[in-house]
């Protein structure tokens, strides 16, 4: 793979040995559209380390033997591309960035990243905005990326928008990230110039320890996307950006409740399908739906009928990812039995008692936040969650088991 940066586009060259297919690290099989893509509002200089690891988002599927960049990286990245890849990364020759004194977050408006930056109130916004590709038609007429980016610039934060058309790298399943940290590319070039030696995800304890995502109902311990000591985990935090979960801890009921009593509550908005707000018809607002009626404690709001395709993968016999909040809601909705979640209740015993730990902080998620915002994380999540007891560490722990 040989890749090349002007400004802010990015054109690669497969080698022999590569292919336009392969598995992002989820093991999700994925298929190459285009070998060039463009991050617009970043800065044309910045450690090459930086310009390393932005790439990689988007050409590690690709890439089975070599990667070979247009500027030297430093030996602790090509390092971390060895190891966690297997690859061969070069040229070598740049002295490692210094992380900075600031924390980013990934803000996508969705209630997981709003709970991250209100542990974090400081900290600046770096927010990837979707365009079209100047080769590729648009997919996606429905969404609406404008509304998301007027919506983070009324928080009163500091927001950098980023612009990408990088999704439309990708042909299968569908356009979208290569790699989940592809969302981070900009934000990566964007280091240097906002000093940041963390960047902030609302990934939260379903996605870091429960196999949640694409993954399957497993204790996660060494996930290889968003654990510290998981390739991705190293190879930031060798370009001197570390990966930070402010919520890994914490299940989506709770960021759901932490987003809707904060600050930012009017800006939260996890469907860009409609143009007002939430559309209310798709499977991301039924599985929100059913989270925020639990948390509200009130019976279930939605037109959604069980008949919906979207509708169905959630009342499937389990095991599935997001498996926890169905219980969790299943436990807490009052007169679920009487909406489309009821045949649901056949494959669960849950009960508020037995979803009790999702309404607090996994200690383990706190101990691997990079110690210069660790306390902040501790304190917030100890004012205004609760630290899990033992026995509700063991939940975490024995999940899928
Ligand atoms: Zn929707």
């Amino acid at each position: 793979m040989r890749v090349t940066w002007t400004g802010g586009d990015l054109s690669f060259r497969l080698d022999a040995e590569d292919e336009i297919t392969g598995r992002a690290s989820d093991e999700h099989p994925v298929k190459l559209a285009t070998n060039s893509c463009t991050i617009g509002g970043v800065p044309g200089d910045a450690h090459p380390d930086l310009f390393a690891v932005a790439a990689w988002t988007v050409v590690a599927p690709w890439t089975r033997r070599r990667v070979l960049f247009d500027r030297a990286i430093s030996a602790e990245v090509a390092a971390a591309l060895h190891d966690g890849w297997g690859v061969e990364a070069g040229p070598v020759g740049a002295e490692r960035r210094s992380p900075g004194p600031t924390l980013g977050i990934s803000y996508s408006g969705g209630a997981d990243s709003v709970a991250a930056a209100t542990i974090f109130p400081e900290s600046p916004f770096l927010h990837f905005r979707r365009v079209p590709h100047r080769r590729i038609p648009n997919r996606w007429p429905h969404y609406r990326s404008d509304v998301l980016a007027k919506l983070a610039a009324k928080t009163g934060r500091e927001v950098t928008t980023v612009t990408s058309d990088l999704e439309y790298t990708l042909a299968e399943p569908r356009p979208g990230y290569p790699e989940h940290h592809a969302v981070a590319a900009g934000a990566l070039l964007l280091a240097d110039q906002l000093g940041l030696g963390g960047l902030g995800f609302g990934y939260e304890m379903g996605s870091r320890w429960l196999g949640g995502g694409r993954y399957l109902h497993r204790y996660t311990p060494d996930n290889p996307m968003w654990s510290p000591h998981g390739k991705w985990g190293r190879l930031f935090a060798a370009a001197g950006v570390h990966l930070v979960l402010p919520v890994g801890g914490v299940s989506e009921a709770t960021t759901m409740r932490l987003a809707l009593n904060s600050d930012l509550r009017e800006q939260v908005r996890w469907c860009l399908r409609g143009t007002d707000g939430p559309c209310r018809d798709c499977g991301k607002c039924l599985y929100k739906e059913l989270i925020q009626a639990a948390v509200e404690r009130r019976p279930l709001n939605t037109p959604v009928t069980a008949e919906r395709p979207f509708a169905r993968k959630w009342l499937r016999k389990p095991p599935y990812g997001g498996q926890e909040m169905i219980e969790y809601g299943l436990a807490r909705v009052p007169g679920i039995e009487n909406t489309l979640f009821g045949p649901a209740l056949d494959f669960f015993e849950a009960t508020e008692e037995s979803t009790s730990w999702l309404d607090h902080c996994y200690p383990p998620a706190i101990e691997e936040i990079p110690e210069a915002w660790r306390a902040q994380a501790a304190a917030y999540m100890t004012e205004n969650v609760g630290m899990m007891t033992e026995a509700e560490t063991r939940r975490v722990e024995n999940w899928g088991s």
